[in-house]
């Protein structure tokens, strides 16, 4: 299997009339770039994961849905680092696997499907003992997750921006990016979820420093997690064209739907420079029908 690059993150800076305009820059930290199915966000949330369940020595054992980036990223750098490894899936089995699970299964993961009552309250089938497993929350949500993430700002010239931007669904890469900011930089999440208010309290939660500010914006979700709109999508290959950049319609595309409607009100003071973090997640466009999307 490929190896992770580092040295492929790029940053990419957005050519925008309106953006000139509006005397803003906007750059693209490319994530995404790393490897094809352990890509953004969810290499940097599990490195420390995986330093951890090495160092026990025990296999790992995780949660994700049908279309999880983190289900397959963490098959894919299990099969990488040869650690055995369990999915345990929300839903039942359908006679047919997602390609996201399909991979996850090749790369060696073993799929362990749960009925959405039992997810909701972490009941694991009775045939494991949690104690015998190294055990990952869903999307790598907590602390190691948080230090993981932090991280990502050593791909860029920190002091060159005065605003950071994120999706933020369980809010560890936004903590991560918290903590390792400058104390002058403004950090704005875009909440995937609809109507996760509980998000600003799970960020804190994670924080070195409590009173650190951040911003999370709720008006841009598109109807919920995963979910989508025509205005998306046109947005997400409108982007494409423009810019040559491909996102998914489940974060990156909302991030970058958001940050440039913000521009555009007059959201960021002129003269602001923008990082917005591409934090992966393009597999998941697979569930798409096909043609919907350009690239
Ligand atoms: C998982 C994921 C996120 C969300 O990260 P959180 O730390 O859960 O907020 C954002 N972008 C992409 C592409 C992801 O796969």
């Amino acid at each position: 299997m490929q190896a992770i690059s580092l040295p492929a993150i790029s940053l990419d800076k957005l050519e925008s009339a309106v953006y000139t305009k509006k005397e803003v820059t906007v750059v693209v930290l490319r994530l995404d770039k790393i490897h094809p199915l352990i890509a953004g966000n969810k290499w940097f949330k599990l490195r420390y994961y995986i330093a951890e369940a090495k160092r026990h020595e025990k296999p790992i054992l995780t949660f994700g849905g049908a279309w999880s980036n983190h289900i397959l990223a963490t098959a894919a750098l299990c099969k990488q680092e040869k650690i055995p490894s369990i999915g345990i899936i929300r839903g039942e089995e359908s006679s047919i696997l997602t390609p996201t699970l399909n991979r996850a299964k090749e790369l060696g993961m073993e799929l362990k499907f749960i009925s959405r009552a039992d997810y909701e309250k972490k009941i694991l089938p009775a045939a494991i003992n949690s104690a015998s497993y190294f055990i990952i929350n869903e999307g790598g949500y907590g602390l190691l997750g948080v230090k993981g993430a932090a991280t990502m700002l050593d791909y860029c010239i920190r002091d060159n921006y005065t605003a950071v931007c994120c999706a933020a669904g369980t809010g560890t890469m936004m903590a991560g990016l918290v903590n390792a900011a400058l104390p002058t930089q403004e950090i704005i999440g875009i909440s995937v979820l609809k109507n996760n208010l509980q998000l600003t309290e799970d960020v804190k939660k994670m924080l070195e420093a409590t009173e650190r500010k951040f911003r999370i914006i709720h008006d841009y979700h598109f109807g919920g997690y995963a979910k989508y709109t025509t205005a998306l999508i046109g947005l997400m290959n409108n982007f494409f064209k423009q810019h040559n950049i491909p996102s998914d319609f489940v974060y990156t595309g909302k991030l970058f739907y958001a940050v440039d409607e913000l521009i555009q009100k007059d959201f960021f003071p002129r003269g602001s420079s923008i990082l917005l973090i591409h934090s992966g997640g393009l597999q998941g466009n697979d569930s798409l029908k096909k043609g919907m999307l350009i690239f």
